[in-house]
């Protein structure tokens, strides 16, 4: 039996990495999937890709109305929404006393404004009984060196979960959060950094390597399934224990 059948999932940044391997696997259980990608770029490489697959749909996550058009077609293409993996996001490292006001709105508008509104502006359409994934990240209750910001917007998006377990009634909508630790996907490209710096990092994990998407993608079919059932507002840290060390 299939864990998604029937279901309607939405995966934001399902074009890439941790997305896109979720998307995969959300697919294979049986959903409708709809992934977004941002660029004019990266969105006319994931339609020529897996349109057959998935429905693609170019949303910036930043921009409410992005949101907004997005529901509007998945309310009149599917009728009802079952799960988000609220994935999408960026990273970047700086030591913090060269943090820019740009730097710093910039993740602040993707990873906490894009969360927030990717799921605030979905509650009309989500089914009762819906479950909705946050993708947040080890750092954020973790030192880690340059990531002041981010390591925020990730703690952020810890504590949305929790709020909204508070506010929103479980058998309605069930929140709960992935914290995975470094996996190996384009994002550490996009940040710049060196082979060399993925390789130390990995030595230095208690699992001595970088995670596969495929393993947080297991993790987030886990909480967005009945498997996870009686978990609400609660994180899974699949982070090869570098929240330990
Ligand atoms: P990728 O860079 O492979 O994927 C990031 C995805 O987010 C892309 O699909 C990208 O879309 C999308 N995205 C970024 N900004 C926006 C935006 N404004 N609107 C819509 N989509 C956007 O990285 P990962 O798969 O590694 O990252 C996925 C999530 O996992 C992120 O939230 C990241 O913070 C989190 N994470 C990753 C870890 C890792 O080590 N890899 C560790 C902990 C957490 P596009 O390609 O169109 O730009």
């Amino acid at each position: 039996m299939s864990k998604l059948s029937n279901k309607v999932a939405l995966v934001t940044g399902g074009n890439s990495g941790i997305g896109l391997a979720t998307a995969k696997l959300y697919k294979d259980e049986g959903a409708q999937v709809i992934i977004t990608a941002r660029s004019n770029e990266t969105f006319e490489k994931a339609k020529k890709e897996y349109g057959n697959v998935f429905d693609v749909v170019q949303t910036d996550v930043s921009k409410v109305e992005d949101l907004d058009r997005l529901y509007a077609h998945i309310k009149s293409k599917y009728g009802k929404l079952d799960v988000i993996f609220a994935n999408a996001g960026i990273a970047q490292t700086a030591p913090t006393a060269e943090v820019t006001p740009d730097f710093f709105d910039n993740q602040f508008n993707t990873n906490v404004k894009g969360v927030f509104f990717t799921v605030a502006r979905a509650l009309p359409i989500l089914a009762k009984g819906s479950t909705v994934v946050l993708n947040a990240s080890v750092v954020a209750s973790k030192g880690f060196v340059g990531s002041s910001v981010y390591s925020a917007t990730k703690a952020a998006v810890r504590n949305f979960a929790r709020t909204w377990t508070a506010e929103i009634p479980v058998d309605q909508v069930r929140f709960n959060v992935l914290s995975p630790g470094p996996i190996e996907t384009p994002i550490f490209g996009k940040m710049g950094m060196p082979d060399e710096h993925k390789a130390g990092m990995a030595a230095g994990l208690p699992i001595k390597r970088l995670g596969r998407p495929e393993e947080m993608a297991r993790v987030a079919l886990f909480l967005a399934s009945d498997d996870s059932s009686y978990l609400a507002g609660a994180e899974i840290m699949a982070d090869g224990g570098f929240g330990q060390v």
